[in-house]
């Protein structure tokens, strides 16, 4: 896409959760092509590195497990320390609890073959990765009296079935944060809102499974079938740029809002149990 000359993010500063690979990665791209200052944090570092150094300017890589709270405060203190501001803080980063191979052959993984340390894991990185990167951000927006916590749920925050009980659990809990924290920040300046799409493929966590190219194109294919948008599937650019939008101004009086981004799929489904 050729250079913006409607820069949204002009001037802001921004950091980007799991922003080496995927919907974080696109994201950080459209971000930075609005004018933002982008800090990408990951604990992929080679890609999160790349990313940063093809951005070039206004464009930074920082190491940060989202699950401890001290490389989340460290990652906050330092863009704050070398920018003076934190605008943006786009909670990205998330995994899924069963490797989407599994996904594919077995739609939904069932609760008795999920143990506690399984939820733990999705919990830690999904729930506990948000509620820091909301405290640490709302530590410096407070004071600043402005700023924009944005975070990644997902359709299953909309529509029961379509993703395991465990990660479901993570990412309403994630729409409950938001929610909350868009009631209690408001009166700071803060909106907060979240981002919740659809199936996206090939990014990092759909390869979690070391998907083939065939069965990435077979899992495609079904997405299109499937699409209440026929034959259209949904790619993480389009995601970030609704992620741009509730960033950017232009959304200045939207907060508490769960921005579903899936065709209306869940709307022609309201559940598929
Ligand atoms: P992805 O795997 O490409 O990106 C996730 C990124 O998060 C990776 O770069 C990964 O290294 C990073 N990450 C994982 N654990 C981390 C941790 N502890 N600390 C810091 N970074 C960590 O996958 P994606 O699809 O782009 O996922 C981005 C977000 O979108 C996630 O929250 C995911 O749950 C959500 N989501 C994805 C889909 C989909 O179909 N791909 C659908 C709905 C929601």
């Amino acid at each position: 896409m050729a250079e913006n000359s409607c820069k949204r993010l002009e001037g802001k500063v921004a950091i980007i959760t799991g922003g080496a690979s995927g919907i974080g990665a696109s994201a950080a791209s459209l971000f930075h092509q609005h004018g933002a200052w982008v800090v990408i944090a990951d604990i992929q570092d080679e890609p999160g590195q790349a990313l940063a150094a093809k951005l070039g300017q206004r464009a930074s890589y920082a190491r940060c497990d989202v699950s401890i709270e001290a490389d989340v405060r460290d990652l906050v203190d330092a863009t704050v320390a070398e920018h003076g501001r934190l605008d943006v803080m786009y909670n990205n980063a998330g995994v899924l609890d069963r490797p989407l191979g599994r996904v594919l052959d077995r739609p939904l993984g069932s609760i008795l073959d999920t143990s506690l340390a399984d939820l733990d894991r999705v919990i830690r990185v999904n729930l506990y990765g948000a509620f820091h990167g909301a405290k640490h951000a709302a530590r410096v927006m407070v004071p600043q009296r402005q700023g924009c916590i944005l975070f990644t749920g997902s359709n299953c925050t909309a529509i029961a079935g379509v993703a395991t009980h465990t990660y479901t659990a993570s990412k309403q809990a994630v729409v409950g944060l938001a929610r909350g924290l868009a009631a209690e920040l408001g009166e700071h300046g803060i909106r907060v809102n979240c981002v919740s799409p659809y199936a996206v493929s090939r990014t990092g966590m759909s390869g979690l499974g070391k998907l083939s190219e065939d069965e990435l194109a077979r899992w495609d294919d079904g997405m299109r079938v499937i699409s209440n948008l026929k034959g259209r599937v949904l790619a993480p650019e389009s995601v970030a740029r609704a992620a741009l939008y509730l960033a950017s101004d232009e959304a200045d009086y939207v907060s508490g809002l769960n921005m579903v981004v899936d065709g209306g799929y869940s709307v022609v489904n309201p559940s598929m149990m």
